[in-house]
């Protein structure tokens, strides 16, 4: 239903039309299936900690709140974790708010000067403030009509900031905030976004982090926690399959030649249902994907931070003329990312940059552009990607943590990435994958055919992937460090 709401904003009377903040359905999950991955040493923590879940937090609800239900990191880790809470007892809600272009341009601006670089090159000054807020003031308006004042609210992101200091006004007792995106050293313009946000944020109970180095000046030390994100082993993302139905699941998406798309292409969805990849990727490309040909992949949101086109420039300047593998770039159908504006643009980079390779290269560059209409099929199609990869990469140029690499580590795929933020915690350089500076093309092709010349080594390293993200960065962690945090909200 659309709502309007009128604000008087610096004399002027704006009126926005919002929708009321979505609600995601969950399925509840079992613990139990999760805690039957651990490693007997964390068994007995995670199930006394899950048992008492529901009395630590009161009987109260969790809300959590983001502004997009599909794609990007937060969205993943929200699909995936919040279930196991319900499943724990913890009754859990998802809510996903709206804005308009104006207000998605301002949080992406946010979001870009928060990873040190400058995105669309407009201003945070006082007019975006003064449309972020009134945005942010619709949103907490109906967030309010939804949500009970005991419930513990979790805002993610800079699109949900705004509204702290107006869940507290209005009588919320818990609300945190997460923040996913995080720099090593920030520049003027990372202090830049920190000073608009603050005064929004110092109101919350607690402010997440997934680094130590990612907490900003300024904030009290004590509302502080770190908490690093984590995957689930037993989603459609990531639970095991067969090489035969890899090859079914990607030739009935269009991407790979060779099997046909016949049952191996069948999933079953979290609700118990059978499902099936019926729906097709776009691809640029000049040859076909076969099952035996080599396979370089990223796949990621289409953002320049992800750097699609130096991935593309290295593969053609510094993999192409010593192997015959090939690359594939992926990311999610365009416009599918609703709070994302300048996907689009990079996907049109990327693109140019593809289409501009010289033969023998060009003919090995695959782009494409997953389905995202159902994101249990866009996530099986994923999961066959990142298995089918003998390489995974993610050449970021910036990352808060980066799902990605703990999704193709716990494939036991070797991984090549940047040493920058979060990926800096997941991968051991020359244990468990490799680190390149992120414009250091050549060490970057280096990495790659060091992987693809020596098997043995690939499948070491991507063992020690497996092992590294079954210790650290699992839900189970997750979920201990949320317990441990909200108990002593409430106790306060
Ligand atoms: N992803 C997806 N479909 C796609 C492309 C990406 O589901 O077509 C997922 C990817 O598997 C990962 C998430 O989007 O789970 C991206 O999270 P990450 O932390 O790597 O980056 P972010 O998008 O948050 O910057």
């Amino acid at each position: 239903m659309q709502r309007a709401y009128v604000h008087n904003s610096g004399g002027v009377r704006e009126s926005l039309q919002l929708p009321a903040p979505r609600e995601v359905a969950l399925q509840p999950a079992s613990p139990e299936r999760l805690i039957a991955l651990l490693d007997p040493a964390q068994v007995a923590a995670v199930t006394a900690a899950m048992s008492r879940a529901p009395m630590a937090l009161g009987g109260r609800t969790t809300i959590n709140v983001n502004s997009t239900a599909a794609g990007g990191g937060v969205a993943e880790m929200l699909g995936s974790l919040l279930p196991y809470t319900l499943g724990a007892g913890v009754d859990t809600r998802w809510l996903v708010i709206d804005g308009d272009r104006e207000f998605f341009a301002v949080t992406k601006r946010l979001h870009n000067h928060l990873h040190g670089v400058r995105g669309d090159g407009g201003a945070l000054d006082g007019d975006a403030r003064t449309h972020y807020e009134n945005v942010s003031a619709v949103n907490a308006a109906g967030l309010a009509r939804s949500v009970q004042p005991d419930d513990i609210v979790i805002l993610h992101d800079p699109q949900t900031a705004g509204m702290i200091p107006l869940l507290k006004a209005r009588g919320h007792s818990v609300v945190i905030w997460r923040c996913h995106v995080g720099v090593d050293e920030p520049n003027t313009l990372v202090r830049g976004a920190w000073d608009f946000l603050r005064p929004h944020v110092a109101a919350a109970d607690a402010v997440i982090f997934s680094r130590a180095e990612y907490v900003w000046d300024g904030l009290a030390a004590e509302r502080v926690a770190i908490i690093a994100p984590s995957i689930d082993p037993l989603a459609a993302k990531n639970s095991d399959m067969p090489a035969d139905a890899v090859a079914a699941v990607l030739a009935a998406a269009g991407i790979q030649d060779g099997a046909s798309a016949s049952t191996g292409a069948l999933f079953v969805r979290q609700d118990g249902s059978a499902g099936a990849v019926t729906s097709r990727a776009e691809l640029v490309e000049v040859s076909r994907l076969t099952p035996s040909t080599r396979v370089i992949a990223q796949v990621s949101r289409w953002d320049r931070l992800k750097d699609p086109v130096g991935v593309i420039d290295a593969f053609a300047g510094h993999v192409a003329p010593w192997s015959d593998a090939h690359l594939v770039v992926a990311g999610p159908a365009v416009g599918a990312v609703s709070d994302d504006p300048e996907g689009y643009a990079a996907y049109v980079e990327a693109r140019t940059a593809a289409l501009a390779v010289a033969r023998p290269a060009r003919e090995r560059i695959h782009l494409a552009t997953l389905p995202m209409n159902d994101l249990e099929e866009n996530a099986i199609i994923v999961n066959a990607l990142q298995r089918r990869a003998d390489v995974v990469v993610q050449k970021s140029l910036a990352e808060g943590f980066g799902l990605t690499v703990a999704e193709a580590m716990w494939k036991a795929r070797p991984v090549v990435a940047s040493r920058v933020g979060g990926i800096r915690e997941q991968i051991e350089d020359g244990a468990s994958g490799s680190l390149v500076e992120p414009h250091d093309l050549g060490a970057f092709g280096s990495a790659v055919l060091g992987y693809l010349s020596d098997t043995a080594r690939a499948e070491r390293t991507g063992a020690a992937a497996r092992e590294r993200v079954r210790a650290h960065f699992l839900g189970s962690r997750h979920l201990l460090q949320y317990l441990d945090l909200l108990s002593s909200l409430l106790k306060e």
